[in-house]
Formats: C-alpha cells, sequence, structure tokens
C-alpha cells in the first residue's frame, strides 16, 4: 500500500521490541515526590505552598498568572517537605516543591467531573483543560489551553492526534493506544466540540498494527468526524510539521502555527488526559513511561505519578544488568542525556533509556567529506553542512540567513553523516547563538 509521508527523513532500527508487548503496569511510588516549577514551555510557575503544607491527590501546588503557563498538581497526598533547588532531568538546578508521601492517597483536587461534556461551552472546556495542568505530553508540553485557543480569524478544518511515536524504543504511546483506546477518541470528541468545522484524524506509524486495529475497532462505536490514518515509518514522522504534511499535503511557512493551514496537533496522551480531566475532574497527576534499552534488566512501560525518582522507575524494571554508559530521558533521537538518575519524572518524560558500552557507540568527528547526506536526510529543508560551517565561525547571522532557526533538532543530520560530525548539537549552538545575540541587541536598543 502506498501510505502518505514527507519529504526527508531517515530509517533507524524501530528497536521496539523490548517493550511493545508489555502492558503498562502502575506503580506507587516510596520515596519523596520532587515537582520542578518548569514542565512545560512558558512561563515557569511559583509554588503556592509552603514547608509544612499537608497537601492532597489532585491539589495545585505551583501556578502562574501568565496565559502560556500550565499549572502543576501533587500526585500524592502528604506533606511539603521543601522547597528549593534539585537536580532535573536536563541536569539543570530549578525550583522544585518536594513532597513526602503519605502513602493515603487521599484527593483533594478542585476539578468536577463532567460526565456529559457537551454541556460545557467551549470556554468552559478550555478552562478545565488549563487547571487540569495539561501539556503537550508527547515531549513538547506546549500548554494545550494555549494550543486549543488560535486567533479567532483562523478557522481549524484538521485536528491530527498524533500517534505516530516515530522514536525508536519508545512504546508508551502505542500500549496506551492498545489499551485504553476510550479516552483517546473521547478526548479527540471534547477538542471537536470546540471546533466543529473540523475533522478528526489518528495518524498511527503502520508498525502498530495492534494500535490502528484497536482504535479503529472502538470508532465504530462512535458516530462523528474521526477516522484512522495510517502513514508510512520514517523517522522524524512525529515531528508536527512532518505530520501536518503527511495528513494534509500542507507545509507550514517558516515561523508560522499550524493554526495557519488550519490544523492542531495533539499527542494521544494528551488528548486522554482531556477525556481524564473533563469528564472523570482528574488532573495530570501521571504519564506512562517506557524504561528500555539493552542495560535495563526487565524493560517495562510503567505508569508512574509525576515527580517521582528515575531511580525508582529504574528499581521497578528489575535494575541494570550492567553499569550503563548513557541515560537519557526521551529516545535515542532527541533524548537528553542525564547525569543522574536522582531526578524526578516531568509530564514531558516520555521514556528512560539506558544503553551499554556494545550499544551507545561514540565515534569521534572528522572532516566534511561533503557527500550531501545530511541534505538528503534534513525533513525540514535545510543544509545542515553549511548551518555547521556557519556556527563553528560563530557566524550566527549566517546560521540565521540559511533558516537555521527553523531546525527541529530532529538529529536525523547527525545520524546519516559518515563523518560523524556532531550537526545536530551544532544547530542547537546556533539558535542559541542568534538567541543571544537578538538579547544583546535588544539590550543595546533599550540602553541606548
Ligand atoms: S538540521 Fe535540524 S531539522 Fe535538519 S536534520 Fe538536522 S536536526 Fe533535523
Ligand atoms: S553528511 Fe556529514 S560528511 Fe556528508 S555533507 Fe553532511 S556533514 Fe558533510
Amino acid at each position: 500500500m502506498n501510505l502518505p509521508t514527507f519529504r526527508g527523513g531517515i530509517h533507524p532500527p524501530e528497536s521496539k521490541s523490548q517493550t511493545e508487548k508489555k502492558e503498562i503496569e502502575v506503580i506507587s511510588p516510596k520515596g519523596e515526590l520532587v515537582y520542578p516549577m518548569s514542565q512545560h514551555l512558558g512561563v515557569p510557575c511559583s509554588p503556592i505552598v509552603k514547608k509544612g503544607d499537608r497537601v492532597l491527590v489532585g491539589q495545585k501546588i505551583a501556578d502562574a498568572d501568565a496565559f502560556v503557563s500550565a499549572p502543576i498538581l501533587s500526585s500524592v497526598s502528604g506533606t511539603v517537605v521543601e522547597i528549593g533547588m534539585r537536580m532535573t532531568v536536563s541536569g539543570a538546578f530549578e525550583n522544585c516543591v518536594v513532597v513526602e508521601n503519605d502513602h493515603k492517597f487521599e484527593h483533594g483536587g478542585a476539578l468536577e467531573p463532567h460526565r456529559d461534556f457537551k454541556s460545557l461551552e467551549p470556554p468552559e472546556l478550555v478552562k478545565i483543560i488549563r487547571e487540569a495542568g495539561i501539556v503537550g505530553m508527547g515531549g513538547a508540553t506546549f500548554p494545550t489551553h494555549v494550543k486549543l485557543s488560535p486567533p479567532p480569524d483562523k478557522r481549524i478544518r484538521w485536528i491530527i492526534i498524533n500517534g505516530a511515536e516515530c522514536e525508536p524504543f519508545l512504546n508508551c504511546d502505542n500500549r496506551l493506544m492498545i489499551e485504553h483506546p476510550e479516552p483517546v477518541i473521547g478526548g479527540l470528541e471534547i477538542c471537536l466540540r470546540l471546533f466543529p468545522e473540523a475533522e478528526g484524524i489518528i495518524a498511527i506509524e503502520n508498525n502498530k498494527p495492534e494500535a490502528i486495529r484497536r482504535i479503529d475497532n472502538e470508532l465504530s462505536e462512535h458516530s462523528g468526524n474521526i477516522r484512522v490514518m495510517p502513514h508510512r515509518v520514517k523517522y522524524p514522522q512525529g515531528a508536527e510539521k512532518m505530520l501536518i504534511y503527511t495528513v494534509t499535503g500542507q507545509e507550514i511557512p517558516p515561523g508560522a502555527l499550524p493554526s495557519e493551514v488550519g490544523c492542531l496537533v495533539l499527542n494521544v496522551s494528551t488528548v486522554a488526559h482531556i477525556w481524564n480531566a473533563v469528564i472523570d475532574g482528574m488532573p495530570v497527576l501521571d504519564r506512562i513511561i517506557s524504561v528500555v534499552g539493552d542495560a535495563v534488566a526487565s524493560p517495562k512501560n510503567i505508569l508512574a505519578p509525576l515527580g517521582t525518582s528515575v531511580r525508582e522507575l529504574i528499581e521497578t524494571a528489575g535494575g541494570f544488568t550492567e553499569e550503563p554508559v548513557k541515560v537519557l530521558s526521551g529516545g535515542p533521537m532527541m533524548g537528553i542525556s542525564m547525569r543522574s538518575l536522582d531526578v524526578p519524572i516531568v509530564k514531558g518524560t516520555s521514556g528512560i533509556l539506558a544503553l551499554t558500552a556494545r550499544s551507545a557507540q561514540s565515534f569521534a568527528e572528522s572532516a566534511c567529506i561533503r557527500c550531501g547526506r545530511c541534505i538528503d536526510a534534513c525533513p525540514m529543508g535545510l543544509l545542515p553542512s553549511s548551518l555547521d560551517r556557519s556556527v563553528r565561525r560563530r557566524d550566527y547571522a549566517a546560521f540565521e540567513a540559511d533558516g537555521g532557526m527553523n531546525c527541529i533538532e530532529c538529529g536525523s543530520c547527525t545520524y546519516v553523516c559518515p563523518a560523524r560530525r556532531h550537526l545536530t548539537q551544532s544547530c542547537r549552538d546556533g539558535k542559541a547563538g542568534v538567541m543571544s545575540e537578538r538579547r544583546k541587541l535588544k539590550e543595546k536598543g533599550q540602553a541606548a
């Protein structure tokens, strides 16, 4: 079958077999829960509790006044034992609320269940989604209530549910669709109530036949404007721009939002959380995480309360068979290398990947041989080798002029480069360099 796809991209080994058939295992954390104040794109939250306070499951413990932000809620009941700087998965230190779990799991959230969501007006639905702390659970962590509030002049024609999960090793979205298709479809129905002219499309890579079948079967119980669209397996199919091109054939202009071309893209886990929040009054308290890699004794898909430590997840997965040389938060393509296991999982943590020296090979860079493979692989149509040269000369103006700010940091160029050049890292550095130049110019302008 000639399935739709996008231009460019790569075919890394899928490496999904460790956990694709493993049912989601629910864990109850033993130790303290740590909640960093920045678990989303946008303005970080500030604590609204203090040391010594007792908190309940679902109680808001941090929030911000800004529109582009999302509150943080306690995933356990217990006592706030600390508010202070702790290391996070990125290795940076952030202000965190630390709760000692009392293992009573007493609920005290402010959200009400609304079994009949059709009785709610769109602004009420958006408010519930905000209060539930829902963000892009695929890893982007953009606050969902903001995404669901596009400019009024934009007509939304497609709501695309991202079930691609193209990142190797990970199976959290796959297992969610297989085991719990109802909240995925129900969450999409709630979103369609906000945009009644839109069509709902659940886009799934063709290497997840069971998920496609389960969603399709469940859809037969529903009436409405929703369909499943299988697409070809290719990385980075789950990136927003690639998914929109695959589903609608449209390209998003540089710097524009999906609403510009009539689209909204939401991850499967995000819509499932929308369903939980609206129907059951249950905010974002936990998430599914694939704990995988050849260093993990018993790889699993784990539903863990937010704030649980990575060390506890590794212990749940049987510990290490041998000392890993690399532990990543996320998958091998876009994951972040971790410095410690004593850091908490957050809303955007989709996987923990622990690799031994056999699988985490690292090679020294050599000179570019101008083979052009990075150019063929780049799904954004960029020239990674040329961007790399600009960044190494610190010529951020050239980097920007060549479209470097459009890089989605997918890692495809680095993956195919025979000279092992750190092209994706160069793009990250280039983007940081441009932002720093912009800040300097702004400060100069303000000082003048
Ligand atoms: S330049 Fe950026 S978008 Fe293009 S392949 Fe490399 S990381 Fe991906
Ligand atoms: S893939 Fe590597 S060696 Fe080939 S052109 Fe790109 S940077 Fe140069």
